[in-house]
């Protein structure tokens, strides 16, 4: 699709055709019985990964394998919150790398993803999380990322309505990453399908893997709900149920599922300019373009492949921004859900080589695996096709489990996880 598909004398012509003629943004194909590669989940890592293979590594005969429908799981379903403020090197660089790509990304793919880059705030509400935010802010400047620590004064002109004395959990300071905001899930997952789809990529949705078939020591097919689907390699991204498929698969994952939930209020006017953070009461909350407030918070206790949420979360949650943002009392909820996300002992996501010699896997995102969708699918693209890690995932590959080179980001995840 051109960028004339979407233009002002088209939109006047498909209109006067009555809405009747326009092309799909991509085919819902029949499987064909073989592959060069197949990627497992339709997700925005998923879809991205087949994007980036075909786009910039050459790949062709691609298929992406969906149970559902794209981006029905965790990409449809988070808070939309992107920012690069990690703090070991490593994962700067990666994390920082797909909000560049992010940057990119209308320009390259020809898709709006309403990037907002209205700026990332974490409060600081105590000394201790004033020296880690220092501390952060420091490491990010010597790794070339820009984070500040802005004073409380300013917190409060930023946001009107916060609390700021409150009396248990006072704003003192906040860090803020100004390149950091939100961007419309969806149109991610969208975009990448758009333009995989136009490089050739088979998305086959309503498609459920099941299991695998074997030619010494390596998978031949494919098992799924729409037939045997024969292929030379395969990628996996999907996420909170990446243990399901190791299993099917013969191996084990460091990765327990857990169900993270989030909601959303009934539109009201613009009063929120930046996302916001508050770690000592575990929430966070953001506006949309619409005016609905997203608001998320901790991770459920339990291990679960439910996708679904419930009431304690949701008055832990509503209490904590009512607390901090006691106006926003007035609005109703309007929407309340779960995903299940994959959480890894040192919060990094896993990427690379599996024990079976031709399955590649991208798992381990956790709570905040929506920010790295650009980066995730570049780097396991990068070793689909040329069999070695991506130099920016070099030292995020499963073996790291055995070594115990671990890459502890728990402290920069956001939602501890
Ligand atoms: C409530 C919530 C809030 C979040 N907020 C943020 C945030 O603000 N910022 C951020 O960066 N991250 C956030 N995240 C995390 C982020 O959403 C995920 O890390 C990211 O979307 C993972 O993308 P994915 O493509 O790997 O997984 P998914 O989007 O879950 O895609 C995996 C796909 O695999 C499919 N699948 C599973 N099993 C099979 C099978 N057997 N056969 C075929 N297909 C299969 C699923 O149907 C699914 O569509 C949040 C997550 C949740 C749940």
């Amino acid at each position: 699709m051109s960028w004339k598909d979407y233009s002002f004398g088209s939109l006047v012509r498909h209109a006067i055709g009555g809405n009747r003629h326009w092309r799909q943004a991509w085919r819902s194909p029949e499987p064909r019985p073989r592959y060069d590669t197949v990627i497992i989940g339709g997700g925005g890592h998923g879809l991205a990964t087949a994007y980036y293979l075909a786009n910039r590594y050459g790949g062709s005969n691609i298929a992406v394998l969906e149970r559902g429908w794209i981006g029905g799981g965790n990409t449809g379903r988070n808070t939309t919150n992107v920012r690069s403020d990690y703090m070991f090197s490593e994962s700067a660089a990666m994390y920082d790398e797909s909000l560049r790509l992010y940057e990119e990304f209308a320009r390259e793919l020809n898709f709006n993803i309403m990037l907002s880059q209205r700026g990332w705030v974490t409060l600081i509400h105590d000394r201790h999380q004033a020296d880690a935010a220092r501390h952060k802010a420091n490491w990010m400047r010597c790794n070339g990322i820009d984070g500040e620590i802005v004073a409380a004064d300013e917190v409060a002109r930023m946001f009107p309505m916060l609390r700021i004395e409150h009396p248990r959990f006072p704003v003192i300071g906040a860090f803020l990453q100004r390149r950091g905001g939100t961007i419309r899930h969806d149109a991610v997952a969208w975009g990448y399908a758009r333009a995989a789809d136009r490089h050739g990529v088979d998305i086959i949705q309503n498609c459920e893997v099941q299991g695998f078939d074997w030619d010494k020591g390596a998978i031949s097919a494919i098992r799924t709900s729409r037939g045997r689907i024969g292929c030379a390699r395969v990628g996996m991204a999907v996420a909170g149920h990446s243990s399901v498929i190791a299993e099917m698969a013969g191996f084990r994952l460091p990765v327990t599922s857990r169900c993270l939930q989030a909601m959303v209020s009934e539109p009201i006017r613009p009063v929120l300019d930046y996302a916001v953070l508050s770690p000592a009461t575990g929430i966070y909350v953001n506006q949309t373009q619409k005016g609905e407030l997203v608001m998320g918070g901790m991770l459920d206790p339990g291990q679960s492949y439910g996708q679904r949420g419930n009431f304690p979360t949701i008055e832990k949650v509503i209490a904590a921004v009512v607390e901090m943002f006691p106006l926003f009392g007035q609005a109703r909820l309007m929407r309340h859900w779960a995903g299940i996300v994959d959480i890894v002992p040192d919060s990094s996501p896993i990427i690379g080589a599996t024990p079976v010699r031709n399955l590649f896997i991208n798992c381990g995102w956790g709570t905040g695996g929506f920010k790295a969708i650009p980066v995730g699918g570049l780097m396991l693209a990068h070793v689909l096709a040329k069999g070695t890690p991506h130099p920016l995932a070099e030292r995020f590959g499963l073996e790291r489990f055995h070594s115990n080179r671990l890459v502890d980001e728990g402290a920069a995840s956001g939602i501890a996880h």
